[in-house]
């Protein structure tokens, strides 16, 4: 069994990047120069009922939602705002409920008009699987260029724009905002070093960042936000270990100039997000977890990864 973080290296070995393509597999979306000094991005997504949604309690309008979400969300993690967007569906041979495909459209309807983006392409088929859907995004730079996970640098500090964990329980993983705000926002008033969103879990997708940076990171364990949606009878592990691993959090992940950040937290009293600093990069690799007790511990990946026979 090879695991999907595998699969996808050898896919970016064997596929290199190459002109127009300055970034390729590997980010959270893709980066082609358009001129010389702008840039255009490039995100996808599929997301498969049974495993990102399920149609039995799902409404249509949120699985076409979600669908353009997660990809916002990718695109946020790479500073840049949509500018159009392509939708392929996968259509059950069995049938679907009435009005089903217009209320899916409705839902991705509802996040165009929220972030001033149209839907400009996509593909109809039938098969004898279940409702799929995949969308891909264009991009445009809130700032000069995307932010890539790549350029983390040793010293910075590590940020998450919101609570982690328990995003299954109350269904946020379907209604979630993409955090274009947050971004753009973060673009303008600092420099981000490296960004990605948490799609399959802090620690997953911080050893990503980590390995694509060539840094290594230290959290603080005290300071992880753990979400109100995270059952407060379990035990702090449990709760840690849900805000570490259970994913689909779709909040920014960041690295910034330690000093700057606490300049701007300090004085930035209308800040319309939270920005939670937790942890910081050192030279060196891997993840590790400062606990109550002080000590370091090795910080396994607990997130989502899918598996490739
Ligand atoms: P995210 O979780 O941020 O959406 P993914 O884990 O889906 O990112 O993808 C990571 C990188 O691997 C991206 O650059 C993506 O385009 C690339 N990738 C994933 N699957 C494939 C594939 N089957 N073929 C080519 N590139 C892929
Ligand atoms: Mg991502």
């Amino acid at each position: 069994m090879t695991s999907e973080r595998e699969f996808i290296r050898q896919l970016a070995s064997r596929f290199p990047p190459a002109d127009p393509v300055t970034i390729g597999i590997g980010d959270d979306g893709a980066v082609l120069s358009h001129s010389r000094d702008t840039s255009i991005a490039v995100v996808t997504d599929m997301l498969l009922d049974g495993v990102h949604f399920d149609l039995k309690s799902a409404s249509p309008e949120l699985v076409g939602r979600k669908a353009i979400a997660v990809n916002l969300s990718d695109l946020a993690a790479m500073a840049c705002r949509p500018t159009a967007a392509f939708v392929s569906i996968a259509v059950p041979r069995s049938g679907l409920p009435e009005n089903f495909l217009t209320r899916v459209y409705d839902g991705i309807q509802q996040l165009t008009n929220q972030f001033q983006f149209t839907l400009a392409g996509g593909d109809t088929n039938s098969w004898n699987g279940p409702f799929a859907i995949n969308v891909c995004l264009t991009g445009i730079p809130f700032r000069d260029r995307p932010v890539l996970r790549s350029t983390a640098r040793p010293g910075d500090g590590i940020y998450v724009t919101g609570a982690l964990g328990g995003s299954l329980r109350f269904d946020r993983h379907l209604s979630f905002t993409p955090q274009l705000a947050e971004s753009e926002w973060l673009s303008r008033h600092t420099t981000i070093h490296s960004m990605m969103d948490i799609s399959d879990g802090l620690s997953l997708d911080l050893s990503r960042l980590v390995e694509a940076s060539g840094v290594a990171a230290i959290l603080d364990a005290s300071q992880i936000p753990v979400h109100p949606d995270v059952s407060s009878e379990l035990s702090i592990d449990q709760r840690l270990a849900a805000a570490l691993g259970d994913g689909e959090d779709f909040v920014l992940l960041f690295t910034a100039d330690i000093q700057k950040m606490n300049h701007l937290l300090r004085h930035e009293s209308s800040l319309a997000f939270p920005i939670y600093c937790i942890g910081s990069m050192m030279p060196g690799t891997g993840c590790r977890i400062r606990g109550a007790n002080g000590q370091l511990a090795p910080l396994p990946a607990t997130g989502w990864q899918h598996s490739i026979s």
